[in-house]
């Protein structure tokens, strides 16, 4: 296989697994013919040869399922192309449920599934037995079938990939392990190995568990960790089906699969053993650990009642090996923050064999255009944060991502480990009130509250869970007295020197250019008119825009900006979210009890909505920002760090006046739905215009050129294809949406919502979502329809709204 290293390639790629192979594959389709895989020892040795195989298609969202669906595509026509068989068979995949919470699940996921284009249905338990001749139903609630699902065997895949690669031009060279990265001004030049060194212009890392240190190499975030993973193979069975579909039993953490006549059984324990704490070894190479029998007991439990014929069965084989695990339990691809032409695309949390077509096609897309054909957020390395680098952190999360692939997926469910990473000023301050705390991007932040007597603690349900009348309360005092929340999580980005203004009119669709304390909503766009910024800019100084973001698009969004100052510009990008705390204070009362506090005029006349003014709150000078998310008058505080906990005293006495309320994140979300505010991430991202997305009103096309400025002109002649509407479920008041559900137009499944939640003040379910015609998404043709959501299986009539069904006129706000 391997040729002699040479010392150009213009991509180079590390690791020589199922993914490194599958990018080269796919890079040379994509046009590059000069393509050098390194590996370190044989293609296949790291964690691919030890797979299963199983292609699962359906994934936690419609990026990962996409991906996953392709490789069904891939692998089954592989074999013709490339004289290589694969291994392809199509077997089907059930999932069976041990209880009727499991069932709701599952019932969610077969609505996903429709909707991502995977075919999946419910199915009796006698048809279960039926395809899968040894099965036990007699315990269980409920079975669904997935008969797009198969396998493949993974070292005969990757040879397919690679004899694919090199057809295409592309090199191998194995024994050869990458030492060093080469970098000049941030930019890719090249690797050093100990054969030598190659100049490069592209660089990917497909390390595999190793991926991590290659990232340390130039010092950027690559945070997974290894967990030993296994799975054992009885001696044949009789009575046994060929390729049965691949039963999964996520209530008894098992998986079932056939394999050479017997039944291989593996799965995700609850609790996993990391791997590797003084690194991977270097002699690594097909490496099967010590056997762990205490860990395949999990499994046999399930075993023995799935497939009672497991009680007199050998084990031929018990194969334990390690895999690398990520804290959110979804891969990294992409281009990573800070470097310049530096990719990547590991941390595969046991999906890389299902995800390898996806993942090389798509990094293969990434470097030949500059972003992949469909936005990725869910798997893009931008989500990390240079902190995830921290080696306890990935190792302490990691023992329970595993598990967290086949555990009860409730909506809004918690990391129990690696917490807290980062807490607030006012942490404590918000845990003496009640906080129940839920965690994002890392950071600690006040859910709801607990009122005296009850314990914060989540109870996940889906149907109503715990928290829910608490939460009503909150959402109900910002409506209509006041309520305060800490969102000091929120990204903050300094945008600083003489260019400055320059540079954000050349991406901001809106016009930033206004006098010092105007503070303006913009999108930032890219070619295609697709959200990559959804944003708030403030002019704080001459030359200075403080920008505000959500906590998990921090990295991202100043990856985005710092990339595009030219270099010729004086322009600077400083991320300063550590050195603010950010209190609002919202709701039509919150003036009154503001005015308390402060010599400030927060009259409409000298504080408009949409600007912002440094106030005297207590004895501190926090930048006060007459801003929104929630749908009241209301002043978002930005309070330099240190002074953030006598100001919330201080806005806590004076707010017992008022009747003030302490407010959490799940009511932020409900009320920001009900006020029909996008949220980035689900209801916009970069396949989404503001003109799709209702937010034209951000989009000043005759300012000047601004990125994306052609693609919006174009569309606001020729018209849209999608627009985003809102429904509530009058009447309906028991069912509970989280975003996700199927939204059908006159009987006809149309896509999904975008997102869910209660409304407390219209007193019913609320969502938001997409309506797609290729003959033009009209409001007449929106108005004309009648509109169903499908929730758990079942369709409840819904109640289109082209505004939000609260405060349409949007008015509140400008009390
Ligand atoms: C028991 C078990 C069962 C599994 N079952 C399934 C399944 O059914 N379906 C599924 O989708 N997935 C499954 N997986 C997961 C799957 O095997 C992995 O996700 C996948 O193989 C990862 O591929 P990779 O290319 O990212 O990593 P690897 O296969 O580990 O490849 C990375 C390569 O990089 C090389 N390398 C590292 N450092 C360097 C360096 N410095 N220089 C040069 N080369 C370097 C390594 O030698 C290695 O070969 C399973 C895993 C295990 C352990």
């Amino acid at each position: 296989m391997s040729t002699a290293l040479p010392t150009h390639s213009q991509i180079v790629i590390i690791g020589g697994g199922i993914v490194g192979c599958s990018t080269a594959y796919h890079l040379t389709k994509a046009g590059f013919k000069d393509v050098l895989v390194l590996e370190r020892k044989e293609l296949g040795s790291g964690t691919t040869f030890a797979a299963a195989g199983l292609l699962a298609q359906l994934r936690q969202n419609r990026e990962m399922s996409n991906l996953a669906k392709y490789a069904l595509e891939l692998y089954s026509g592989l074999g013709a192309e490339t004289g290589v068989e694969p291994g392809f068979v199509k077997t089907g995949a059930i999932g069976v449920c041990q209880t009727e919470d499991r069932r709701r699940e599952w019932l969610r996921g077969a609505a996903m599934a429709k909707a991502f284009g995977i075919e999946m249905y419910e199915i009796t338990l006698k048809e279960a037995e039926d395809m899968v001749p040894l099965l036990n139903t007699s315990d269980l609630k409920a079975a669904f079938y997935l008969p797009g699902d198969g396998q493949v065997d993974p070292i005969s895949a990757t040879h397919s990939l690679v004899r694919g690669a090199k057809i295409g031009g592309a090199a191998i060279v194995e024994n050869c392990t990458v030492t060093g990265i080469k970098t000049k001004n941030s930019v890719i030049t090249g690797v050093s190995t100990d054969l030598g060194d190659v100049s490069c212009e592209y660089l990917v890392n497909c390390a595999g568990m190793w991926g991590r240190q290659i990232g340390k190499m130039t010092s950027t975030s690559v945070p997974l960790y290894a967990a030993e993973h296994l799975h054992a193979i009885t001696v044949p069975i009789e009575g046994l089906k060929k390729h049965f579909p691949t039963v999964r039993d996520f209530d008894g953490y098992t998986y079932f699969k056939e394999e050479s006549g017997g039944i291989l059984l593996g799965g995700f324990e609850p609790v996993a053993n990391p791997y590797g704490m003084k690194g991977i070894p270097e002699h690594w190479k097909f490496t099967e650990l010590a056997e762990d029998w205490d860990q395949l007991a999990i499994f046999m439990e399930c075993g023995f009642e799935r497939f009672p014929i497991l009680e007199n069965a050998q084990i031929r084989h018990l194969q334990v090996s390690a895999e690398s695990f990520t804290p959110d339990n979804a891969f990294m691809v992409g281009e990573v923050p800070g470097v310049k032409n530096l990719f990547v695309g590991c941390g595969m949390n046991s999906v890389g064999i299902a995800s390898s077509a996806g993942v090389g096609r798509a990094l293969a897309q990434w470097i030949a255009k500059g972003s992949p054909d469909e936005q990725l957020w869910p798997v893009d390395v931008r989500r990390y944060f240079p902190w995830q680098q921290n080696t306890r952190y990935v190792h302490d999360r990691v023992a329970e991502s595993v598990g967290i692939l086949y555990e009860h997926h409730f909506p809004n469910r918690q990391r129990t480990t690696a917490r807290p990473v980062i807490c607030s000023p006012l942490h404590d301050r918000l845990k003496d009130n009640g906080a129940c705390f839920s965690m994002i991007a890392g950071w600690e932040r006040a859910d709801w509250f607990a009122p005296e007597g009850v314990k914060p603690v989540h109870k996940y349900s889906w149907g109503r869970p715990n928290w829910f009348e608490y939460q009503a309360e909150e959402h109900k005092a910002i409506r209509h007295g006041v309520g305060m929340y800490d969102l000091t999580s929120m990204g903050k980005l300094l945008v600083q020197g003489r260019d400055a203004e320059a540079v954000l009119q050349s991406l901001s669709t809106n016009d930033i250019a206004g006098p010092i304390g105007t503070s303006v909503y913009t999108p930032m766009v890219n070619d295609k008119g697709g959200f990559e910024l959804d944003v708030t800019v403030t002019r704080n100084g001459e030359e200075s825009y403080f920008i505000v973001t959500a906590a998990g698009t921090t990295v991202r969004d100043f990856d985005y900006i710092k990339r595009r100052i030219p270099a010729d510009s004086i322009c600077t990008v400083t991320d300063v979210t550590h050195g603010y705390a950010m209190l609002a204070v919202m709701g039509p009362k919150s003036r009154d009890l503001l005015s308390g506090l402060t010599d400030a005029d927060l009259s409409n006349e000298a504080f408009p909505y949409g600007t912002a003014q440094e106030i005297d709150i207590a004895y501190a000078r926090p930048l006060a920002l007459r801003m929104s998310y929630v749908g009241e008058l209301g002043w978002e505080l930005y309070i330099p760090s240190n002074f953030a906990v006598p100001v919330f005293d201080a806005i806590m006495t004076e707010g017992k006046k008022h009747g003030l309320k302490l407010v959490g994140m799940q009511a932020v979300n409900s009320l920001r739905l009900e006020k029909g505010y996008r949220h980035w991430e689900s209801d916009i991202t970069p396949d989404n215009t503001p003109y799709e997305a209702g937010l034209g009103f951000g989009v000043k096309l005759d300012k000047g050129e601004f990125v994306g400025r052609k693609a919006l002109a174009c569309q606001k002649e020729v018209g849209i294809t999608k627009k985003i509407v809102m429904f509530t479920l009058d009447g309906n008041q028991e069912v509970m949406l989280y975003g996700n559900e199927p939204i059908y137009r006159n009987g006809e499944f149309i896509d999904t919502l975008s997102s869910g939640a209660y409304g407390f003040e219209v007193g019913c379910p609320i969502g938001m979502g997409y309506l797609v015609n290729s003959d033009g998404a009209r409001n007449h043709w929106i108005k004309e329809g009648s509109y169903e959501l499908m929730v758990e299986g079942k369709l409840y009539p819904a109640t289109l709204h082209l505004r939000s069904p609260y405060d349409p006129k949007n008015e509140r706000t400008k009390m």
